[in-house]
């Protein structure tokens, strides 16, 4: 898959024989490639709200014997500013998830606990739109892992479902043991729905259908791919469901603790 890197290495090894070192730095260029493309993304994305708030603060200098335009740019100033908050705390989060493959000192977490958090944090936006957030939770849903991510993890996918409908409508929050051995999170939307080629996609950072809407709604192209990082760190896997102007469904599948062992770092026999 992708490049093959290889570093060589010759060095003589007596009289009439040479060493020859081979090594695959496949891996260690994939990674290197994908930092150097995050970075150029964030500076990127940085660019965007830094330049509206000096734009901004130039107008408010202009416009200062006008004190409804001055309230109305300072206003703005801390719509992006909180912007600018939340994309750096997600760059510094996705950061950290993409320098791990698993989840450092794992412990024993209940799921529907986790979930229960989530949803909280999204109920005041909810409120706002008259969305109605309808929970069903099964009772001993336990991982291995880390609570905070996991609840990071399903809030993003609440606030997403949110986001992303009409008012008046309702989003589902279920937990339950699915398939043999796993845990499922699944959060139901019956909002605008994602087109079958865009599906693959939203997990890209900062990649988003439409780039107005996510901006309104506060979006920073950064939610899912968190999603999906919490879930692969977990040994899970996150999966969507979608159709356009019916809703979406985001599915994240978690191996369920009494079917696993915590990730421990390997011990010697006990004599
Ligand atoms: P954002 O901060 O833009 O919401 P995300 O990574 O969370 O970034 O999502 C990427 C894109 O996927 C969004 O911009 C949106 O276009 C689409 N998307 C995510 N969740 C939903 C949903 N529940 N319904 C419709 N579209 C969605």
């Amino acid at each position: 898959e992708g490049r093959l890197v290889v570093a060589a290495r010759v060095a003589p090894l007596g009289a009439d024989h040479v060493l020859l070192l081979v090594e695959d730095r496949s891996k260690a260029a994939r990674v290197e490639e994908i930092r150097r493309d995050f970075l150029a993304n964030v500076s990127h994305e940085l660019k965007t709200p830094v330049g509206g708030i000096s734009l901004l603060a130039e107008a408010i200098v202009d416009a200062h014997d006008d004190p409804e335009a001055v309230e109305r740019f300072a206003r703005r100033i801390s719509v992006e500013s909180t912007r600018l908050t939340r994309l750096v705390k997600e760059i510094v989060e996705l950061s950290r998830l993409q320098g791990a493959d698993v989840i450092k000192d794992p412990t024993l977490i209940d799921v529907g606990a986790c979930a229960q958090d989530a949803v909280e944090r999204s109920r005041l936006l909810a409120e706002e739109h008259r969305i109605e957030l309808v929970t069903a939770v099964e009772e001993g849903c336990e991982v291995w892992g880390d609570a905070e991510l996991v609840t990071t993890a399903v809030s993003n996918l609440v606030g997403n479902a949110v986001a992303y409908s009409e008012n008046d409508t309702r989003v589902g929050v279920t937990v339950r043991r699915g398939r043999p051995g796993l845990v499922d999170v699944s959060v139901t939307d019956q909002g605008l729905g994602i087109a079958p080629d865009e599906q693959e996609r939203i997990f890209e950072r900062f990649y988003r259908v439409d780039s107005a809407r996510s901006r309104a709604t506060g979006g920073t192209g950064l939610g899912l791919a968190i999603v999906k990082h919490v879930a692969d760190n977990h040994g899970g896997h996150v999966s969507v469901w979608s159709e356009q102007g019916r809703g979406s469904t985001f599915t994240i599948e978690l191996p369920a603790a009494n079917a696993s062992a915590p990730i421990e770092p390997a011990r010697s026999a006990e004599p």
